[in-house]
């Protein structure tokens, strides 16, 4: 829970504010990014949410926040910014919301798929809490969990035991010391089902994997990022973890496939 006592200078005046445990996550400048900002390795509250609407989205972040870094000095009926997630970003894809310090805030994502298609997958693992489990269980539950990365799992054991949903991840990123249902190895992409392909991406991590769904979406854990302020594709050089050479590569084979 957020400390008043913690509260970052940088925080403008006003009810919402994030406190010195603020582990430069971006979840809350992602999901309110007209409330945060990154102030310079930190996140803190540039502008206080004067609409409802806004509000909504600050106590969004407030709930998804990995390290409850993010207070407000008023009492508020969170409810609503709970109910919210999973997020829907367009067609059936969700942002799941309630990210984990251990995955150190990473996003995670739910594909909703009628039974018929294979059912829902779960891309990278957020927070495993009740709220969330319940709406998921409420959307049809999972029939499979897509793991990009080591780093990026989060609870996925507890996941997969709620679900009984077999997770999927490379090798080289430690699958099997993991317990994970279906191990991949070697580079080849290859179907997963009807309009998932998974494209090994090997860079950021040994192991690290790509999901495209249905040539639009492409989950790309740590391998590539949009950067909202240049309008373009970016990967993170200074958080390459295993080789930025193979990196790379990995990222001209991604030219083979559309996605957007
Ligand atoms: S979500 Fe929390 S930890 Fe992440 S940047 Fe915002 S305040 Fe910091």
């Amino acid at each position: 829970m957020a400390q008043l006592a913690r509260r970052l200078p940088q925080n403008v005046s006003g009810d919402f504010y994030v406190d010195e445990s603020c582990i430069d996550c971006d979840a809350c400048r992602q999901i309110a990014p007209e409330t945060f900002r990154d102030h310079g390795g930190q996140s803190s509250v540039y502008q206080q949410p004067a609409t409802p609407d806004r509000e909504l989205r600050a106590l969004m972040a407030l709930v998804a926040c990995p390290t409850a870094s993010i207070g407000t000095v008023t009492k508020h009926d969170v409810s609503p910014a709970v109910r919210a997630f999973p997020s829907l970003i367009a067609d059936h894809v969700y942002f799941c919301g309630f990210t984990a310090e251990s995955s150190f805030g990473a996003s995670s994502y739910l594909i909703e798929r009628s039974a018929s298609e294979g059912g829902n997958v779960l891309v990278d693992c957020p927070r495993f809490t009740s709220p969330l489990v319940r709406r998921i269980a409420e959307a049809g539950g999972i029939s499979g969990i897509f793991l990009s990365h080591r780093d990026d799992i989060a609870d996925h054991s507890k996941y997969a035991a709620e679900f009984h949903a077999p997770r999927i991840m490379h090798e080289n990123d430690g699958a099997e010391r993991l317990g994970i249902e279906r191990v991949v190895t070697g580079e080849a992409p290859f179907e997963i089902d009807r309009d998932l392909l998974v494209i090994p991406t090997p860079g950021h991590t040994r192991g690290h994997m790509v999901l495209l769904y249905k040539n639009k979406f492409l989950f790309t854990g740590d391998h590539l990022a949009w950067d909202p302020d240049t309008h373009e594709l970016v990967a993170f050089r200074d958080a390459c973890w295993h080789s930025w050479p193979e990196q790379t590569r990995s990222m001209e084979h991604l030219l083979d496939y559309r996605f957007e």
